[in-house]
């Protein structure tokens, strides 16, 4: 008898109930986000799992770096999305603020993501402006 894959059922590093139904179906390739909230959610989800492929996969032509390592990587926390902005057709904006720790210090990342779509439909990453 099969078991449930206990992944299956565990909550998403977004804060979503569930990890495969939530972020795992776009960073597995099953799915394309819709939407840019879902990309930036998936894409802090890459993060928190350190998946490099998805996130460069992710990230605009223009601004995606050459290589990506996750050797100073802090210890997310958590994630709250506060606003997104649908620009156009092609152009949206996501404001989160991101919690992480390091060296067992709490901090937080406020930033307001830029993104775009390309002539494909897929949502990418660009760049974004920091709060403080
Ligand atoms: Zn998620």
């Amino acid at each position: 008898m099969a078991r449930p894959d206990p992944r299956a059922t565990a909550p998403c590093p977004c804060g979503g109930l569930e990890y495969a139904t939530c972020c795992g179906r776009f960073i597995a390739g099953a799915e394309v986000p819709a939407t840019a909230e879902q990309l930036m959610r998936s894409r802090y989800s890459a993060y928190v799992r350190q998946d490099a492929a998805y996130l460069r996969d992710t990230w605009a032509d223009a601004t995606r770096p050459a290589t990506l390592d996750f050797d100073d990587a802090p210890q997310w926390l958590g994630l709250q999305v506060k606003a997104h902005v649908q620009r156009d057709d092609t152009h949206a904006e996501v404001e989160f603020v991101a919690r992480y720790k390091v060296a067992g210090r709490a901090h937080r990342l406020h930033e307001r993501s830029r993104f775009e779509r390309g002539s494909d439909g897929r949502w990418r990453y660009v760049d974004g402006d920091l709060f403080e």
